[in-house]
């Protein structure tokens, strides 16, 4: 299928993808699709009568929540309505329409497209558990007993995601000095980026009743990247017994759009096998992953070039969404419209696929030589960590746009 809108080669958001996101423009903030170089106005389109089993106001808003909310029979009407308007061979009065919703994407500035009410971060790549276990613990087993049974995960802090391109204030907090065995409080010295896929849930359930591994999709509205940045010294020394603290809560990064599991359909593959088989409210009649392409790159202030550090790919995952959603819920815990979930730092089997920089450098016992000749441990101020993730090639690609951070020093925060 294509478009009678003229579209970028190689872009992101042929009209196989369509995702959705928030967008201001002229002093107007509102729910947008992007197609090529350009953004729709969903609210633009409702008040011409486009979308009739949308709610008005639903679009007129600075988040995707109340969309989200509506469930799959309605976005995937209007995500068929969308493809109608936009596809070749329409009627050209309707292309009128959309020509005079039409904004340019460099025109409009992209808001945090979800409000997040709780955000949960897993820890599902086996690669990544099996690489940080060695580092951490190098004379034992390097998955803990509990790993194969259930996707290990914590409660993250939503206040502080943010967009694709803010400003990442590099954080202080304590860590232990290791030539005084006492902790210290500065500027973390170990400041990490983790590559992430995370799913944002559409509609919720109610308390007390878990959603099954079966009906796990029917929640789930679509997927963002996630840069889970980490602030590796504060962690180690604070999260034992406990989990992650202020060591990831200073700020989390999401792509602005939201690419619909729907456009994602056609690159589903078989998920890894499972061993042990898990308890049965884990171990669903099918297990789907989404062969997702991804990659990292670092560019340092004022380098003309950046490096890619990491590609590696979403598919092998160990503990699918579909999981990681029933087991969130199998206490009876609810989920709510625009709660976002996290895989965990997506690592491959091989040393130039892992998805942070600890595992990258050993724990920064092998720096990284960057273009530039330069090297990195950990993230210096000015760096900027740019994420991306595709699917499919050649025409048939869809993308995920950016996921962009700066760091910036503690006294320069903005
Ligand atoms: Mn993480």
């Amino acid at each position: 299928m294509t478009s009678w809108l003229e579209i970028p080669e190689g872009t992101d958001f042929p009209i196989q993808n369509l995702p959705y996101g928030v967008a201001e423009h002229r002093g107007r903030t509102g729910v947008v699709v992007a197609i090529g170089d350009q953004v729709v106005d969903l609210a633009a389109l409702a008040a011409a009568g486009t979308f009739p089993d949308v709610p008005p106001g639903t679009f007129d808003r600075d988040s995707l929540d109340r969309f989200m909310a509506l469930g799959r029979p309605v976005w995937r009407s209007v995500r068929s309505r969308l493809t109608d308007l936009l596809a070749t061979g329409n009627d050209p009065r309707r292309r009128r329409q959309v020509e005079a919703a039409l904004i340019p994407m460099d025109d409009v500035t992209m808001r945090r497209p979800i409000q997040v009410g709780d955000y949960v971060d897993f820890f599902s790549s086996i690669h990544h558990a099996t690489n940080v276990g060695r580092l951490f613990r190098p004379d034992a087993e390097p998955l803990l007993p509990n790993w194969r049974h259930l996707p290990v995960g914590y409660h993250g802090r939503s206040g502080t995601i943010v967009v694709d391109g803010t400003p990442i204030g590099r954080p202080s907090g304590q860590r232990l000095d290791p030539t005084t065995g006492r902790p210290t409080f500065g500027p973390t010295d170990a400041l990490d980026f983790e590559l992430e896929v995370g799913f944002v849930t559409g509609t919720g359930n109610v308390a007390g009743r878990p959603i099954p591994v079966d009906e796990a999709e029917r929640h789930i509205f679509g997927l963002v990247l996630v840069n889970d940045w980490s602030a590796r010294d504060l962690q180690a020394w604070e999260s034992r017994p406990l989990g992650p603290f202020l060591g990831k809560s200073f700020a989390t990064t999401i792509s602005p759009w939201i690419v619909p599991l729907d456009a994602l359909a056609p690159f589903r593959v078989p998920a890894p096998p499972q061993d042990p088989e898990p308890l049965p409210h884990l171990r669903p009649r099918q297990r789907l992953a989404l062969d997702i392409r991804l990659e990292v790159e670092i560019v340092p202030a004022g380098a003309a070039a950046g490096t890619v550090v990491t590609r590696t790919g979403f598919a092998d995952m160990y503990w699918t969404m579909d999981q990681q959603l029933a087991h969130a819920t199998s206490n009876g815990a609810t989920v709510r419209p625009g709660d976002l979930f996290a895989s965990g730092t997506v690592s491959g089997p091989t040393p130039d696929s892992l998805g942070c920089l600890l595992e990258l450098t050993e724990a920064g016992r092998r720096p990284l030589r960057l273009a530039d000749g330069t090297e990195r441990r950990y993230l210096h101020d000015g760096d900027t960590v740019v994420m991306r993730g595709w699917c499919g090639r050649g025409s048939s690609r869809i993308g995920f746009g950016s996921c962009r951070g700066t760091v910036v020093a503690s006294s320069s925060r903005t």
